[in-house]
């Protein structure tokens, strides 16, 4: 039996302060997002028993500044490291940029597939979030004639979501998906109206709510596959906390898919979350779903007192690594 080489997907920051993680198999790393700068991620990286140098390819779903901080791109820039994201913003990056190291800013197709580094595949869809594009991301590992094909699924930063975006993550080994603020709570935030009504908007990001619609429905077009893993994503300080979003999550499972398939809460801020990626079990292994209602019933948990910082009412009911 070959011994089979360790993939795994490593999250170092999650949320509007930056979004990062790393897709590993063996030796060669991708980035997948760029929002955090060199020294913090140096140091993350470190931690987690990695150097920038495993960094073959950074790969940005899109250009706000919580996913692409110019001085981290264009250190991958003048490494000659290729930096891949959606074409029609390639033109304001290149702006803020020296000519020389431009060449290596490659250009990805709102919907298609290109091979970033051999074996690897990326798959890309449009996300909606306002007037910015942003990708969906389906990264495709062949590990060649051994070993099964892996998949895994990566959307944040969506006002929305459609059956289309659902189909396009399902499937997947391994599923990281935005469950970004509660409703109530944006509702109800101190923040300024046009900024709530953004977020809650087409535009703006997913509720607990809409996740877990979304995840659902993700599940229900899995016909073969089923994540092991589902990592919750790009939670908001304020407005969401994680045993609102894992409530959410949890409910989906309870409903219709038993407790097979793990759920991971991103906290936000720097972090490291290491998951393993290995084939998951067929989606007979996981036993039929029972009858699954139209509308996802979540159980809501005690809310923090105003004033409280919400993470720390919290159990984290699996391991992290906070960093200082
Ligand atoms: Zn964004
Ligand atoms: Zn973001």
């Amino acid at each position: 039996m070959p011994r089979f080489v360790e993939k795994e997907w490593i999250f170092l920051a999650s949320g509007s302060s930056g979004n990062a993680s790393i897709v590993r198999w063996g030796q060669i790393c991708v980035l997948l997002d760029a929002g955090i700068g060199v020294r913090s991620l140096e140091k993350s990286l470190l931690g987690a028993g990695l150097h920038s140098g495993q960094i073959k390819a950074v790969v940005l779903s899109h250009t706000h500044s919580d996913h692409c901080n110019p001085l981290t791109i264009m250190a991958f820039l003048e490494k000659k490291i290729p930096v891949f994201l959606e074409g029609t913003l390639i033109p304001a990056l290149r702006k803020k940029m020296n000519e020389e190291i431009v060449d290596f800013l490659i250009p990805l197709r709102a919907e298609g597939k290109k091979e970033i580094l051999p074996g690897w595949m990326l798959k890309t869809f449009p996300l909606p979030h306002g007037d910015m594009p942003n990708l969906g991301i389906v990264l495709e590992l062949d590990p060649g004639l051994f070993e099964p094909a892996l998949r895994l699924g990566y959307l944040t930063d969506l006002g929305t979501w459609s059956n289309e975006i659902a189909q396009f993550a399902s499937e997947c080994d391994l599923l990281g998906l935005e469950f970004n603020h509660d409703v109530e709570m944006q509702k109800s935030s101190n923040r300024p109206s046009y900024l709530i009504q953004r977020n809650l908007g087409d535009g703006g990001h997913l509720s607990n709510e809409q996740s877990a619609a979304c995840f659902k429905k993700i599940l229900s077009q899995s016909l073969d596959r089923f994540p092991r893993h589902l990592v919750q994503l790009h939670l908001s300080r304020q407005c969401n906390t994680p045993s609102l979003a894992k409530s959410a999550a949890e409910a989906v499972l309870e409903v219709g898919f038993g407790q097979k398939i793990q759920v991971k809460t991103c906290k936000p801020g720097v972090f490291r979350l290491r998951i393993p990626w290995c084939r998951t079990r067929n989606r007979k292994d996981i036993g039929t779903p029972k009858k699954l209602p139209g509308v996802v019933q979540i159980n809501r948990v005690k809310r923090p007192q105003k004033g409280a910082n919400p993470t720390e009412q919290l159990e984290l009911p699996f391991s992290f690594f906070p960093m200082e």
